[in-house]
């Protein structure tokens, strides 16, 4: 059924197996579990329970249509329905809307093998009503062109634009799971130019990048069409993908403009403030905001390809080594996506960068506070009280020795902090 069939007809491994049938959940539940499988209950409001058959989960919903979803999360009723063809009347686009009967082959009432065959994304049947009664199908459609690199049908894409203000009333998890996963396609870069317009309906904050000329000699594009092309070269990971989405948000606010020529002094620090605003309307883990926000604040600054500055990058990016690989391959991106000449410059740093990191991590360098070589039991046996001085020595004690003043060594160490004792 629907995402299983389409993937399938496209030769591609899908992600969960959906089965659709005429038997209400508890007939379908009993039959399974008398054929000694074991059974959740993973949906029964709306006809839904998952079989595990070998380690497969499959899920098996009765025939059904939804009613509208007045609260953007939950469709306000469910009504079964005796056919397959009433239930792929409820599907989104056509090409989710064909279904698969072991006897009988396919069943593709609204032409959707024609629309995979061709690229396309149509809704079923009347594009501003389906939208109307559920509008994260706008999102979705965005997310798919995204994702296969398929074209919006004129109609259906028209009535996205015109509804796209709804995508705001949806749930703020199911807007994250889309957008995310529109991040991650294969033709972003595409999808962010042709569908711009559309994601403004709960993204207005992009409207002032797109067509906002950088006028500079480090860029050829205007602020969206190099950060869609950001995207596109960061590697497919949220934190990546989100940070290049957010990195240069707050050049229209910080731009200055100087002998026809413009300047962003400090617009990372505008990038942090819009990107916390559409974070907090979003519902990305926690910790994954803090390190996108962390990485869009770090994109431009400039890192020396030197061991004492990549370590004190990595202080800066919480000792992270993992978040200093993503930092690199989001400045990576970055270069790849501006004026050609200056790009390759900034890809030398980067490439630089990437062997010194690597070398400090194998050479096991000292960075963190836990990798000097004494503590603060070690500072206490030495005399010194408990309280906000012992960490405050330490970390004196860790820049000491990234500068290379102090060798990571006990004794160096202990002469050092009794050096800075009272200080
Ligand atoms: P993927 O699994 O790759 O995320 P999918 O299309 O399979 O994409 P699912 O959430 O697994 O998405 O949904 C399975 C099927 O249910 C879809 O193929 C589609 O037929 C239908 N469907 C899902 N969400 C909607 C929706 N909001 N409106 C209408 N039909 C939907
Ligand atoms: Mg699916």
């Amino acid at each position: 059924m629907g995402g299983f069939v389409r993937d399938a007809l496209r030769g591609c491994p899908p992600d969960d197996v959906d089965l659709a049938t005429s038997s209400i959940w508890t007939d379908t539940e009993r039959v399974i579990t008398e054929a000694g499988y074991p059974v959740e209950e993973t949906g029964t409001a709306h006809g839904t329970v998952t079989a595990i058959i070998d380690g497969c989960r499959l899920e098996i919903t009765t025939y059904r249509t939804d009613g509208t979803y007045s609260d953007g999360r939950h469709p306000d009723s469910v009504t079964f329905v005796s056919s397959i063809e009433d239930d792929l009347a409820r599907r989104d686009f056509t090409m989710n809307a064909i279904a698969y009967r072991p006897e009988r082959g396919l069943l593709d009432p609204y032409g959707g093998i024609d629309d995979l065959r061709r690229g396309i994304i149509r809704a079923v049947g009347e594009p501003l009503r389906r939208f109307d009664e559920d509008a994260l199908r706008i999102l979705r459609g965005c997310r798919f062109a995204s994702q296969l690199g398929f074209a919006i049908d004129d109609a259906t894409r028209f009535a996205m634009w015109k509804d796209k203000t709804k995508l705001m009333g949806l749930a703020p998890e199911r807007l994250t799971v889309e957008m995310t996963k529109l991040l991650l396609g294969d033709h972003v870069h595409d999808t962010l130019m042709t569908c711009g317009d559309i994601l403004a309906g709960f993204l207005p904050e992009i409207v002032a990048m797109e067509g906002f000329e950088q006028n500079s000699k480090y860029h050829i594009y205007d602020v969206w069409e190099h950060t869609a092309y950001v995207v596109q070269n960061a590697p497919a990971t949220p934190l990546c993908r989100w940070t290049a989405l957010f990195h240069d948000m707050g050049k229209p606010a910080s731009a200055f403009t100087e002998n026809g020529c413009r300047h962003f002094y400090n617009h990372p620090d505008l990038s942090v403030v819009i990107a916390r605003g559409i974070l907090k309307r979003l519902t990305l883990p926690h910790r994954l905001c803090e390190q996108i926000l962390l990485l869009v604040r770090m994109h431009d600054v400039h890192i020396e390809p030197t061991d004492r500055s990549v370590k004190r990058a990595l202080v800066r990016l919480d000792n992270d080594v993992d978040l200093m690989r993503a930092l690199l391959d989001v400045k990576r991106a970055d270069a790849l996506s501006q004026e050609p000449h200056f790009g390759a410059v900034r890809l030398e740093n980067v490439d630089a960068l990437r062997k010194t990191l690597a070398r400090v991590v194998e050479e096991q360098q000292a960075f963190r506070l836990t990798d000097l070589k004494i503590s603060g039991h070690d500072l206490i046996e030495a005399g010194f009280p408990q309280g906000p001085e012992i960490g405050k020595v330490l970390r004196e004690a860790l820049d000491a020795v990234i500068d290379g003043k102090v060798e990571n060594e006990r004794a160096a160490l202990l002469a050092f902090a009794l050096d800075r004792r009272g200080a």
